[in-house]
């Protein structure tokens, strides 16, 4: 939901946002899933404008929620799970809630808003939020060390890129290709180096709000779940797993499918691939999930590739920071994608 152009975001969204038009056409395939990554907790003082843009204010997510509740069927994970493996049908406008990662705000200050608007969730959560210290996630803990001071010598013992060295001329670019070298680590190599990196930056760094940056740890997971929301995996670290080999790829998705269900002592139906878009995984990633034995796997966008819809490749609405309400509706409605896909992006 990145690339809206000023004009749609500005002036044709709200404009027919405002007659109501958006709200009565049917989304594409009859549903919609809907994907946040946790709001911006009461206590987070210190904006990390980019890595934020993620997050939403709760008073926004309410304002959603109560448009949703309003124009469309909320549904529970589990009716989704009927329309996936036993083909039940889906309510007409049928939108299923998703919220990616498992950040500690999710059960502080998300939850709340879920349950004062009676509506249930499905979390994807990390093999991390089945330890005890599950600490930050990797990516964003670099991106804030990086903020610091370059990694200098700690850069050099990643692997190189995976293809030609794409320009690196801003910071957001910087990092992103370090997150790239990274994940060709293998899980425990790429926790060593970044024990490495910790070690090399000194004393334990107070990023401010624990509940922005650290991870859902087990017992707090134990408590979305018991609150009555669906739990699914997410991979074991969150790597960009089209650089993982074949057997590294596996065990990510694998093992976070067995460790969750042996955490959490029931099925767990349903993955969402880590950064979930085209750049980041394929059809590989697809085959694996299936074979992992989910029932369905989700992306983080709107579209995926020709071909008949696949129920390991599900769409998802990537809500952020920036998204106005119009614009959720233009979403929503698959008035977005249909423009796109006419203007051939
Ligand atoms: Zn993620």
């Amino acid at each position: 939901m990145r690339f809206v152009s000023p004009l749609l975001k500005h002036a044709v969204y709200p404009a027919l946002h405002h007659s109501g038009w958006l709200d009565r056409i049917t989304p594409p395939g009859g549903y919609a899933v809907v994907n946040y990554h946790g709001v911006v907790p009461s206590d987070h003082s210190e904006p990390e404008v980019f890595l934020d843009g993620n997050l939403v204010q709760p008073e926004v997510l309410r304002q959603q929620l109560q448009f949703l509740k309003g124009h469309y069927e909320l549904i529970h994970p589990d009716d989704f799970r009927a329309w996936v493996e036993q083909g039940k049908a889906l309510p007409p406008r049928a939108i299923l809630l998703t919220c990616d990662d498992g950040l500690l705000n999710t059960l502080t200050d998300m939850l709340p808003v879920l349950q004062s608007e009676g509506v249930s969730c499905m979390f994807f959560v990390t093999g991390a939020s089945c330890r005890n210290n599950p600490g930050m996630l990797w990516y964003e803990e670099l991106y804030r060390l990086m903020r610091i001071r370059t990694l200098n010598s700690l850069e050099t013992q990643l692997p190189p890129e995976a293809g030609p060295s794409p320009v690196a001329d801003t910071f957001q670019s910087r990092w992103w290709s370090t997150v790239r070298r990274a994940s060709r680590l293998n899980a425990k190599e790429r926790s060593d180096w970044m024990a490495a990196v910790r070690s090399e930056f000194g004393a334990k760094k107070n990023f401010g709000s624990e509940k922005r940056w650290r991870l859902l740890s087990i017992a707090e997971l134990g408590l979305l779940a018991d609150a009555g929301m669906s739990i699914g995996a997410h991979t074991q670290s969150h790597p960009v797993l089209s650089l993982c080999n074949d057997e590294e790829t596996q065990r990510e998705i694998h093992e976070s499918k067995s460790e969750l269900e042996r955490t959490l002592g029931r099925p767990v139906w349903a993955f969402a691939y880590p950064f979930g878009n085209p750049a980041t995984m394929g059809e590989r990633e697809l085959r694996l999930a299936r074979e992992a034995g989910f029932a369905c796997a989700f992306l983080n966008v709107e579209h995926w590739g020709a071909g008949p819809p696949s129920p390991f490749a599900l769409p998802r609405i990537h809500v952020t920071a920036n998204t106005t309400l119009p614009e959720f509706a233009a979403h929503l409605s698959g008035l977005h994608i249909r423009l796109q896909r006419a203007m051939g992006s």
